[in-house]
């Protein structure tokens, strides 16, 4: 005989700062949660090193070490956090009603409620150079790593609302930053493109596309392509951005929850609720617009808070619950 699936309160899947944000209150409202890290344990912010944006840490914080933290507090209240991936999941439309996950496409687990603090993952190029000297130069977030290429010589890929933002930040810190814009006209907000091209020491090059980042072990210099003549152009710089946008990690639940054309999860008003009772979405999964540790954190908070109502409006049987 097979072994009876087990079934909690609350499961969360993803462990960035929105998840064990989520971990944290839930736990304290008595409510049990398991966390299931996900590929990446932590985050996003485990691949960033000095978080100076986050309140309460006045002389900054690594990534990593802030991530661990936050687990720890998750699990100083009772947080289970286990490794592993949500790889398909079977969400009940009723109110009361039980979600099934599978985990690492083997085992499954029944939740009352679920909270969906899956994330959402960068995008790259995806040609060689730059893969080979991602973490040697090449970084998709300008905001955790331009403070190293300070007075330094770098370039930025993207004509969208992020890549003017990250221009503009990068330009204050760096020498000379030169935007490579695919096509003839950036897509970003006519405010943002005028604060790019208010900045002197940006350069904006049109119709231009990375053929090739240059460097051995650490980015030494661009080839850049124009995309209308052919022409191509090599320029010393020691950092490479990359701002085309991100991707939420919400695949799992297409076809069952709301999402908008990209993929972000949608949820009702100012709540973290989504269209299936009893399953609530924080976090980079559900926010294409502010993608901020603590704006994370704060709807994690929220999450939790909803779920907690929510159980509180249902009536389990004490021995259904383990
Ligand atoms: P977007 O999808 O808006 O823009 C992506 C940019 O990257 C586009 O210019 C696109 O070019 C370019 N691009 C995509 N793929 C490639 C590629 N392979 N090679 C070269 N260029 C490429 O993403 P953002 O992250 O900029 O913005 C996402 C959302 O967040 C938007 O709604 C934006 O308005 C919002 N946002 C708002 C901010 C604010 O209001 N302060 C700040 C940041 C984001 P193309 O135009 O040719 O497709």
């Amino acid at each position: 005989m097979s072994a009876p699936i087990e079934r909690i309160k609350t499961l969360i899947i993803g462990s960035g700062p929105a998840g064990y944000t989520a971990a944290i209150y839930a736990a304290r409202a008595d409510l049990k949660p398991v966390v299931y890290t996900g590929m990446e344990p932590g985050g996003q912010l485990t691949t960033t090193t000095e978080v100076d944006n986050f309140p309460g840490y006045p002389e900054g914080i690594d990534g990593p070490t802030m991530m661990v933290q936050l687990q720890q507090q998750a699990e100083r209240f009772g947080t289970e956090v286990r490794i592993g991936m949500i790889t398909g999941i079977e969400l009940s439309d009723e109110v009361g009603g039980i979600h099934t996950a599978t985990v690492d496409n083997d085992k499954k687990i029944e939740a009352e409620t679920v909270i969906i603090s899956t994330g959402a993952s960068a995008k790259y190029l995806n040609i060689p150079s730059e893969q080979r000297l991602r973490g040697g130069g090449v970084s998709a977030c300008a905001v955790c790593d331009g403070f190293f290429y300070k007075g330094q010589d770098v370039a930025i890929v993207g004509g969208g609302d992020t890549a003017a933002e990250e221009a503009s930040y990068l330009a204050n810190i760096c020498n000379k930053v030169t935007m490579l814009v695919r096509k003839d006209h950036m897509r970003a907000s006519k405010a943002m493109q005028h604060r790019v091209n208010s900045l002197e020491n940006i350069e904006v090059r049109y119709n231009t596309e990375v053929d090739e980042v240059l460097g051995d072990q650490v980015v030494e210099g661009l080839r850049m392509v124009n995309n209308q003549t052919g022409e191509k152009d090599d320029i010393a710089i020691t950092g490479l951005f990359i701002a085309i946008g991100h991707t939420p990690n919400t695949s799992i639940f297409k076809g069952q929850l709301d999402m908008d054309e990209t993929g972000y999860l949608i949820t009702k008003g100012k709540s973290t609720k989504t269209n299936k009772p009893g399953v609530f979405a924080c976090g980079d999964s559900q926010d294409k617009e502010y993608r901020q540790a603590v704006t994370a954190a704060g709807t994690g908070c929220m999450a939790a808070l909803d779920a907690e109502r929510y159980l509180a409006t249902i009536e389990t049987p004490e021995e259904e619950v383990a």
